[in-house]
Formats: structure tokens, C-alpha cells, sequence
């Protein structure tokens, strides 16, 4: 087959409607189960101030620096596709004065980002996120909560084996400490680390500790964990979280290596992980935190914030991958068939009928002879066809023919929509 003039842009897809039921499996539930909790849900737009991104993720981020989709408006103002909700829903809290409503305000929002990433399996440049945001609360149970409710959605998709990776990497009064005794460690194994973590090292230290290369991963097993200098505050934070997450029975494992490379991140980071076997390259499905500096960094009061975003492809593809079933759509028991102008325009009216009447019905306006109809039909594994010809229009009549037995009786139109009911009842 030749290729078709106009594909699909690289990184992007299309959700098939074999797909659809899936992604909307995960938005009912993740809906449902965040309303339990006391969310609202907000819906930011697809572009905003590219600032708001490089002043919020952080301008030495691989996100900012080569991910984000931007695009100069006629009267010079730059916009980006967001790529996360996190900057856009605390730009609309500052924005729209919720900061004077009862707190904590809790926020979700679900759709597209935008990351001009590389390719490949499991990563996509247009993919779709759910995110959670808890406003003016600064207890650590909040930040165990959302890991409860993270695995809540997922327990309810039948996704079980997860498994949360917890870090803390402080605040701005023990981070900077830390990050001084890590630089000064990684200049001293410069020569060992990858082409970009020897740029990271000036730009974005921490993110090194992310870095999946092999040789980096030998140099950052013996350097200095955050996890020993944190500051009173954050240590109390930390060891609290934990306890929450005990007590909570979730399951977890530290990560000391987790630090979730964006600017915003105070204290507590997070991502969760489908356990595979030993050795199997792992993607998060989700990752979180608290971000206790936004609000202000983005022009608002200080302001304590702890949240999370879940990618549903990867969801998706788990739900897939794992034949998790999902409920059939009942497929439409009744065939309206037509012969004839006046059959046709009657028709198109007894299609309302019934579906307002709640029953699902299909036809085939484009099709004129009856034979080629009740081919249609039987290919559908209908229950009835509705015959309406020239002479049932002009006697207010309608031929329901019973597909399996091949019987078939008249009936007055009147009476259509409630006979048929009565029939699949029965
Ligand atoms: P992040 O804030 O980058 O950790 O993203 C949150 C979640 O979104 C991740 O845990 C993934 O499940 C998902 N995600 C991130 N980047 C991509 C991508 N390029 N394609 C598909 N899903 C992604």
C-alpha cells in the first residue's frame, strides 16, 4: 500500500476509537475517585506565556530547554504548548484569587501536554496527563494522601504490583549546601560522566543523579545522598511522610537517586512504577511532589502545594498490555429500514423517537433497496429491523420484523417506541 500523502506528525497519535474506551476508563476513574477526596477540576488552556514555563519548571531543564513547543504571536508575545498542568493551574490559582477561598484547595485537570521529546516506546510528544494539585496545606499527610490516592486509580484499574520511589531534596535552606558538596564530588569524577551530564554539572547538577547511563551511574553510587543533609524541617517532613505511608500500608522504597529534575521541587518528590521482573527497564506511570515555592516564584503568596501528574498512554498501554477488560458498549439491537423518499424522511423523525427514548438504533440512509438493508442488519446481529416503506408511511404503519425467527408483524407507528421497548425486555 502506498503511503498516504499526510501521516500522523512524529510522536504523536491518534486515539483510535478501539483506544477511546481505555482513556476514558481511566477519566471516569480518576474523576470519580478524586471527587472523593474533594476535587474540583479546572481546565487551564493548551498555550500559555512560554515565561510561565522557564520561570516555573526552571530554564536549565530539559523541558524548557529543548521539549517546549513554542510559537510568536502576531503581536510578539511568545506561547507555549504547555507541556505539564502544574505551571498553568498555579497561574489560574494566583490569577483568579483562589488563595481567598477555604484551603486547601484541591484542583485536577486531565488532557494533552505537549514535549517535543524523542521518540520511543512509551514516550510521546503529544500524550495526555491527569493532574492533582493541593493548595495551602503544608502537612505531610497530604503529601501521603495523593500517594494513596495515585494508588487508588491505579488499584482500580486493575494495575496492581506498583511500587512509589520516594526522595526528599530539601528546601532552599539545606538544597544549596547539598548541592555545593555534590558539585564538588561530580568535578572530582568530571571525566567519568556523559557528554550531557558534563553539562548538567554547570547547569542542573542534581539532574545527574537522574542520569540512566551506565558510567554516570558508577560515579553517582558513591556520591553524597541529600538525604544526609537535609535540614531539620525537611528531615521532620520526610520522616513523617513516611510514617503516613507505613501506616498507610502503601508500598514504597527510597530512591536516593530521585530528584525529579524541575526547578519547582521542594522536599518530597515521588514516582511510581509498575515492578517488572528483575532487570526490565522500568517507565514511571507517575510523579509527584510538593512544590512549596511556585506560588511565589510565579508572582503569588507564599503558598504550600503538594501535587502529582499521571501519563495515561503508559496507563493505557498497562491496561493493554495486561487485557484488563472493560465494560461493552451494548451494541444497537434495532435496524431502521426504508424504501422509498417519504419512508426516508419519516425515518430520520422515528430515529429521534427513539432515541430519545434511550434505545440505540442504526440505519442506512445511504442504502435504498430493502434486500441490501436487511444484509446490513443481519451482518449487525440486530434483534428487530423496522421496515418503513411508501405504503406503511401513507396506512401510519411500520413492518418489526424478528431477525432470528423471520416473522414479521405490522404495527401502527404510534405504538412503535413502546412496543419495542416492551420487546427487549423481554
Ligand atoms: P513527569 O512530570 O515528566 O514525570 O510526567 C508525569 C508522567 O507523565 C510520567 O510519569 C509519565 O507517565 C508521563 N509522561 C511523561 N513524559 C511522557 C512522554 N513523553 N510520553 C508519554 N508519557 C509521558
Amino acid at each position: 500500500m502506498r503511503k498516504p500523502k499526510f501521516q500522523v506528525p512524529t510522536g504523536m497519535h491518534d486515539i483510535l476509537p478501539k483506544d477511546q474506551p481505555y482513556f476514558d476508563k481511566v477519566y471516569d476513574v480518576v474523576s470519580k475517585i478524586v471527587d472523593s477526596y474533594g476535587f474540583s477540576k479546572i481546565v487551564p488552556p493548551v498555550l500559555e506565556q512560554a515565561e510561565l514555563f522557564s520561570k516555573g519548571i526552571g530554564l536549565a531543564t530539559d523541558i524548557v530547554e529543548k521539549e517546549m513547543y513554542t510559537l510568536k504571536t502576531k503581536g510578539g508575545n511568545v506561547l507555549a504548548m504547555r507541556p505539564e498542568f502544574t505551571a498553568g493551574i498555579v497561574r489560574a490559582y494566583i490569577e483568579h484569587g483562589m488563595f481567598n477561598q477555604p484551603q486547601p484547595l484541591k484542583l485536577f485537570s486531565f488532557g494533552p501536554v505537549f514535549r517535543a521529546e524523542r521518540p520511543q516506546a512509551g514516550r510521546y510528544r503529544q500524550f495526555h496527563q491527569f493532574d492533582l494539585e493541593v493548595f495551602g496545606e503544608a502537612s505531610p499527610a497530604v503529601d501521603a494522601q495523593i500517594m494513596q490516592i495515585c494508588y487508588n486509580i491505579l488499584q482500580e484499574l486493575k494495575i496492581k504490583d506498583v511500587i512509589i520511589e520516594i526522595n526528599s531534596i530539601g528546601d532552599s535552606q539545606c538544597r544549596p549546601y547539598y548541592k555545593k558538596l555534590l558539585v564538588n564530588y561530580l568535578r572530582s569524577h568530571q571525566t567519568a560522566l556523559c557528554a550531557d551530564c558534563k553539562r548538567r554539572l554547570r547547569k542542573n547538577p542534581l539532574r545527574i543523579l537522574d542520569c540512566k547511563e551506565e558510567k554516570c551511574q558508577r560515579v553517582k553510587a558513591s556520591a553524597p545522598q541529600i538525604i544526609d543533609h537535609l535540614c531539620q524541617e525537611c528531615n521532620n517532613h520526610f520522616k513523617e511522610v513516611l510514617e503516613f505511608l507505613d501506616a498507610l500500608d502503601l508500598p514504597y522504597r527510597l530512591n536516593p537517586c530521585l530528584v525529579r529534575g524541575l526547578d519547582y521541587y521542594t522536599k518530597t518528590v515521588f514516582e511510581i512504577f509498575k515492578e517488572g521482573p528483575a532487570g526490565e527497564s522500568q517507565v514511571a506511570l507517575l510523579g509527584g511532589g510538593r512544590l512549596d515555592n511556585l506560588v511565589r516564584l510565579l508572582g503569588g503568596k507564599e503558598t504550600p502545594v503538594c501535587g502529582v501528574a499521571g501519563g495515561v498512554e503508559r496507563i493505557v498501554g498497562l491496561m493493554k498490555a495486561k487485557k484488563i477488560k472493560l465494560p461493552v458498549i451494548a451494541p444497537a439491537q434495532i435496524f431502521l429500514a426504508q424504501i422509498g423518499i417519504s419512508a426516508k424522511r419519516k425515518s430520520l423523525g422515528l430515529f429521534e423517537d427513539f432515541r430519545k427514548a434511550g434505545i440505540k438504533v442504526v440505519e442506512s440512509f445511504g442504502r435504498d433497496s430493502l434486500k441490501a438493508q436487511l444484509g446490513r442488519a443481519q451482518k449487525l446481529g440486530v434483534k428487530y429491523t423496522l421496515i418503513l416503506g411508501q405504503k406503511e408511511v401513507i396506512e401510519g404503519t411500520v413492518i418489526i420484523r424478528d431477525m432470528e425467527k423471520g416473522r414479521q408483524k405490522s404495527i401502527k407507528l404510534d405504538r412503535l417506541v413502546r412496543e419495542i421497548k416492551r420487546k427487549l425486555k423481554t
